[in-house]
C-alpha cells in the first residue's frame, strides 16, 4: 500500500496479496481493484493536488465541476487522505458532505463505502431523516443539508466536523441556503481551524457563492473533458398529456435509435411507476428489436431501500442491451449515471419534494437535463415542448427554494440557534420581509415563540422534532388531550409515501376502494383517523400478506413504524408521556380530534 495509506491505496496499482486496508485491516477484495481504475480516469484527479493545495490555504473552498467530474465521489476522499496525511493523532476527524437529496446522499455513501473498501455505516456513513447509518468509526459522512442543519441545532458550532462539503449548491435548496448562512454569520468565525468546500455544477452559482463569501473564498474550477455534442430536438407542438408523450416518446427511441441508454425525466414517484410499466408492457409487445432485451429501471427516492446497482454499473448488466432509466429530476446532477445517450425531457418538476404542485423547469435546468446526453458519447435529448415554449415562456433560472416556501422551520431552527435578528440574517437570497413576518406570526399563533420573538418552553420542544412546526405542535400537546399514541402513529403515517396502493385492473379496483373504506371513520371526517385505523390494524400482526389483501403498502407501514419509533424516542427524552384514551370511551376520537388540531 501507498506510504501514506491515505483513502485506501487511492487507485495506486498494488499487489493484492501485500495489499491491507488501512480503515480495518482487511486485505482489499476484488471489487475494490476493479472499481480503483475508474476512479484514477475521472476528470477531478487532474485537480487534485491543487484542491489539496487550495485547500491548506483556504478557509473555505468553491469547487466548480460539471456533474460525472467526480466532485462527490472523491473530493471527500481527497480531504480525508489529506487529513490522515498531516496528523496523525487518534483524534477522530470527521468530514460532513450534505446533498440535498436522500436518495443521493445514500448512494453516494455506498460507492464511496465500496471505493475504500469498506462497509457502509462505518467508515463511511450516511445519514437522512428518520435513518442514522453512521457510527464510532465513520470518518465521512454524508448527509442530507436538512440533517446537518439539525445537528447543527444541537451543536452550534459543527464541532464533531473537522471539514463540510456543501454539495450540489447550484440546487440551492433550502438546507443548502441555511447551511450556508450559519456557515457564514457564525460557524467559520467561531471555528478558524473547520474547513468548508461548496461544490456547484454551474459556475454562475459558484461564482455567486463566491461573492457571498465576499471574494474570501479561493474558486477552483475543473473544465469538461469533452463536452460530446447533443442534438436537440423540439416537440413540433405543446403536448397535454406529458406523461403519455414521455412514454410514446421512450419507446419510438428504442425502435428507432442505435444503442444507447435511454433516460426519461417524470415528477412523481407514481408517474415513475405508471410510466415504467407502460414503457415496459409497450417494448416488451415489440419483439424483434436492434438492440438487445430492454431494462426498465425506475429512479426516485421512495426506492431507498433497492437502489438498483446496475444503473450505475455497466458490468453489472449482462447481457448487454438497452436500459431505460424513467427518474426524477435528480438524475440531472446528484447522481451522474453513464452510457445515458438519449434524454427525454417533458419540461416539468415538481415545485420541490414535498410539492404536489408540478411546473415547468427552467432553461438552466433543461440543460442540465439535455447535457447528461452528452456525458459519455454525443447523443439527442428530446424536448417534449416547443422552441418558442422555451424560448419565451421558461424562466432562466429557478428561483432559490428559501425564495418559495414556509419559513417557519427555517425561523424556529435559527432561534433555537439562538440567531435572533432574521431580518439582517445574511442569507444569500434574503427572503422578503413579508414571509418572515408571516413566519413569526405563525409561530406566535402556535406558541412557539412569544410576543418579543423569543423562543417559548413550547417552541424548545417542538424544535426537537424533525416535523414542520403544525405538526411537533400536535405531538407536544398531544399528551394534555389523553391521545399521545394515536397523534404519534397519525403523524408518522402522514411522514411515509401514500399507503393505498391503487390496483391497474379495474375489478381491482373496486376491492380496493372497499377495502379503503372499510379503514375510513363512520363519521366520515378525516383521513387522519382512517391512516390511524390502517396503522392500528397493521399492529395487530405486521403481516405483509395482511397488507397487500387489504391494498396496503407494506413498506410504507414498515417506514411508518420506523419513523414512529423514532418519534416516540425523542418524546421519551422530552419526557412526554405516550398515553392512550380508552377505545370505548366517548372521548376517544374527540380528543384525537382536539389535538390534531392544535396547530391548524
Ligand atoms: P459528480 O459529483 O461530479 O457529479 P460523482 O462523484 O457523483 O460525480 O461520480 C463520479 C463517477 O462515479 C461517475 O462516473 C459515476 O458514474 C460514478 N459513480 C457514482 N456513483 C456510483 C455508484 N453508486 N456506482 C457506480 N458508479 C458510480
Ligand atoms: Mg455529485
Amino acid at each position: 500500500m501507498s506510504s501514506t495509506g491515505g483513502g485506501g491505496g487511492d487507485g495506486v496499482v498494488v499487489s493484492a496479496a501485500a495489499a491491507v486496508n488501512r480503515w480495518n485491516g482487511r486485505p482489499y477484495s476484488q471489487t475494490y481493484h476493479k472499481i480503483s481504475n475508474k476512479r484514477t480516469t475521472l476528470p477531478i484527479r487532474h485537480k487534485k493536488d491543487d484542491f489539496l493545495q487550495l485547500l491548506n490555504t483556504n478557509q473555505t473552498l468553491i469547487v466548480v465541476a460539471p456533474p460525472g467530474s467526480g466532485k462527490s465521489t472523491q473530493i471527500p476522499q481527497f480531504v480525508l487522505e489529506s487529513l490522515y496525511r498531516h496528523d496523525r493523532t487518534d483524534q477522530k476527524m470527521m468530514i460532513g458532505c450534505t446533498q440535498p437529496r436522500r436518495l443521493a446522499a445514500m448512494s453516494v455513501s455506498r460507492r464511496v463505502a465500496a471505493e475504500m473498501d469498506v462497509a457502509v455505516g462505518e467508515e463511511v456513513g450516511y445519514k437522512i431523516r428518520y435513518q442514522d447509518c453512521s457510527g464510532e468509526r465513520t470518518v465521512v459522512k454524508y448527509l442530507t443539508d436538512g440533517a446537518l442543519v439539525r445537528e447543527a441545532m444541537a451543536d452550534p458550532w459543527l464541532a464533531r466536523y473537522k471539514v463540510v462539503i456543501v454539495d450540489e449548491a447550484h440546487e440551492r435548496s433550502l438546507g443548502t441556503d441555511v447551511l450556508l448562512g450559519i456557515m457564514k454569520e457564525s460557524v467559520l468565525r467561531n471555528r478558524p481551524d473547520l474547513k468548508l468546500v461548496v461544490m456547484s455544477a454551474t459556475a454562475s452559482e459558484g461564482e455567486k457563492v463566491q461573492a457571498y463569501f465576499n471574494g474570501a473564498a479561493a474558486l477552483m474550477k475543473v473544465p469538461r473533458e469533452k463536452a460530446h455534442p447533443v442534438e436537440i430536438v423540439y416537440a413540433q407542438e405543446s403536448v397535454r398529456d406529458y406523461l403519455g408523450a414521455a412514454v410514446r416518446k421512450a419507446v419510438e427511441v428504442h425502435l428507432c435509435e442505435p444503442p444507447g441508454d435511454v433516460l426519461v425525466f417524470v415528477a412523481g414517484e407514481e408517474e415513475i411507476e405508471a410510466a415504467c410499466r407502460e414503457i415496459d408492457e409497450q417494448v416488451g409487445n415489440l419483439g424483434g428489436d436492434r438492440v438487445g432485451p430492454v431494462k426498465v429501471v425506475a429512479l426516485h427516492s421512495a426506492l431507498l431501500e433497492t437502489m438498483q446497482e446496475e444503473i450505475f454499473d455497466h458490468s453489472r448488466r449482462l447481457p448487454p442491451g438497452r436500459m431505460i432509466v424513467v427518474s426524477t429530476s435528480i438524475a440531472e446532477t446528484s447522481l451522474a449515471i453513464d452510457g445515458i445517450v438519449y434524454v427525454i425531457d417533458p419540461g416539468f418538476d415538481k415545485q420541490n419534494v414535498e410539492s404536489l404542485v408540478v411546473s415547468p423547469i427552467s432553461k438552466a435546468r433543461a440543460l442540465q437535463r439535455s447535457g447528461v446526453a452528452g456525458r459519455t458519447q454525443a447523443g439527442k435529448c428530446f424536448r417534449l415542448y416547443t422552441e418558442r415554449t422555451f424560448n419565451d415562456e421558461m424562466p432562466t433560472e429557478t428561483d432559490p427554494e428559501i425564495l418559495r416556501s414556509n419559513l417557519a422551520n427555517v425561523v424556529l431552527t435559527l432561534k433555537k440557534m439562538g440567531i435572533h435578528d432574521l431580518v439582517h440574517f445574511g442569507f444569500m437570497d434574503p427572503p422578503a420581509p413579508e414571509a418572515l413576518t408571516r413566519a413569526l406570526e405563525e409561530l406566535n399563533g402556535l406558541g412557539a415563540l412569544d410576543d418579543e420573538g423569543n423562543l417559548t418552553k413550547l417552541g424548545e420542544m417542538m424544535s426537537e422534532f424533525p416535523l414542520e412546526p403544525q405538526l411537533s405542535k400536535k405531538l407536544v400537546v398531544s399528551p394534555e388531550f389523553n391521545c399521545s399514541n394515536e397523534i404519534l402513529s397519525i403523524l408518522s403515517m402522514l411522514s411515509v409515501p401514500n399507503c393505498f396502493l391503487r390496483p391497474r385492473e379495474e375489478a381491482q379496483k373496486a376491492a380496493a376502494d372497499e377495502a379503503k373504506a372499510r379503514f375510513s371513520h363512520i363519521d366520515g371526517n378525516g383521513d387522519h383517523l382512517t391512516l390511524l385505523n390502517v396503522y392500528n390494524a397493521y399492529k395487530q400482526n405486521e403481516d405483509p400478506q395482511w397488507c397487500l389483501d387489504n391494498f396496503v403498502d407494506p413498506k410504507a407501514l414498515k417506514a411508518a413504524d420506523n419513523v414512529r419509533q423514532q418519534l416516540a424516542r425523542i418524546m421519551a427524552r422530552l419526557n412526554l408521556k405516550l398515553c392512550s384514551t380508552d377505545v370505548n370511551n366517548t372521548d376517544y376520537y374527540v380528543n384525537i380530534r382536539k389535538a390534531m388540531q392544535a396547530g391548524g
